[in-house]
């Protein structure tokens, strides 16, 4: 017990100590899920692919902007993910999918590489930008996770801005939430107090949105000019949910880790990625040996998701920056993805065939 304490903290410190080293040459990078599922060619039209791909775009060049002005890796995760959580296209914040009851359940985690300081909330029902909660968990609080009214409370102590639950309202995820309630044989919900009249979804968004498994979590994994190392995932979690369900997206090593030069955020089926520790497997499984940087994270990557993930039977997908290189692996079809390097070109990808 002892000597696996000990091998822990000896390779804790090999993770986190080079990463505060100076390095005049460090570059820095940015990464940007939005989340992953059955996303093919033939589920979607030219007008909504190019909006995911603007979306995805813009959320990298937001958090290249502040980094090239010198901004640290928690202000440009946490300026992307206020864009990701307004932007209803994505399962966060605005746009988030419904709880069988008709209630947004909103989730979301940090963690910085350096400090292994990480902050969490689940369940929250008024907060604009659950993920500054997060940062607000990390930063100002004793503790590491908060939960339901609790961490409301500590939002409004705080500060943050907070908001009728109906503002997360979206007209497709709600229609996409009595699909599924119907078919599980539930009652289906009221509508919410000071929702917008109703009004027709394609069914073609319907299908997208099924097709997607309902994914649309948003992480962003970024690194900045001193080599700090940022983490953060932000989600409401999946279509009809149930009795207070948390996913893995707030569960600190499952959808969401940071150590040293290491950052993961996942996203998809979170009863799988809570069980196998994802996030933080990755990073402790890195093997450099005789690879180079990318080729040791992709590998430990690919092995989580590709050969553990999918014996359980999860979907899904990470991206991730380890020494500074963006990776991603995902065993879906689809996921939306973006990364963007000090000084290289944005490269957005969607389907499983790109790249
Ligand atoms: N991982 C999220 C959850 O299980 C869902 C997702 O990534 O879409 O709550």
């Amino acid at each position: 017990m002892l000597r696996a304490a000990l091998a822990l903290s000896v390779a804790a410190s090999a993770l986190t100590a080079p990463a505060l080293a100076q390095d005049a040459d460090r570059q820095w990078s940015i990464v940007v899920h939005g989340g992953a599922g059955v996303i093919e060619r033939e589920n979607m039209d030219a007008a909504t692919e190019a909006a995911y791909r603007d979306a995805l775009e813009l959320a990298v060049r937001t958090g290249g902007e502040i980094l090239e002005n010198g901004g640290s890796a928690l202000d440009a995760v946490e300026a992307v993910i206020h864009g990701l959580e307004d932007d209803p296209k994505f399962n966060s914040g605005r746009g988030a999918v419904f709880t069988s009851a008709g209630t947004n359940e909103l989730d979301a985690s940090v963690m910085r590489g350096s400090d292994l300081a990480a902050g969490a909330v689940a369940g929250v029902t008024n907060v604009r930008h659950p993920i500054s909660l997060a940062i607000a968990v990390m930063e100002d609080s004793p503790h590491v996770m908060l939960a339901g009214e609790g961490a409301e409370t500590f939002a409004a102590e705080q500060g943050l801005e907070l908001v009728d639950p109906s503002y997360f309202f979206t007209e497709r995820r709600w229609q996409s939430m009595v699909r599924a309630v119907e078919a599980m044989g539930l009652p289906v919900p009221q509508r919410p107090e000071n929702a917008p009249e109703p009004e027709p979804v394609e069914e073609g968004a319907l299908d997208l949105m099924e097709a997607e498994h309902a994914f649309g979590t948003v992480g962003v994994v970024a690194m900045d000019e001193t080599g700090t190392v940022v983490a953060g995932t932000s989600t409401g979690g999946t279509t009809a949910k149930r009795w207070g369900r948390v996913g893995d997206s707030p569960i600190i090593g499952a959808g969401t880790y940071a150590a040293g030069e290491c950052g993961v955020s996942a996203t998809g089926t979170g009863e799988y990625f809570i069980r196998l520790n994802v996030a933080a497997r990755i990073c402790w499984g890195i093997e450099e040996g005789a690879l180079t940087p990318a080729e040791a994270a992709r590998a430990s990557a690919d092995r989580v998701i590709h050969a553990d993930l999918g014996a359980l039977g999860g979907d899904g997908g990470i991206v991730m920056l380890y020494e500074g290189e963006p990776v991603w692996s995902f065993n879906t079809p689809g996921m939306y993805r973006a990364s963007l390097r000090e000084d290289g070109e944005p490269v957005v990808q969607i389907f499983g065939d790109e790249g």
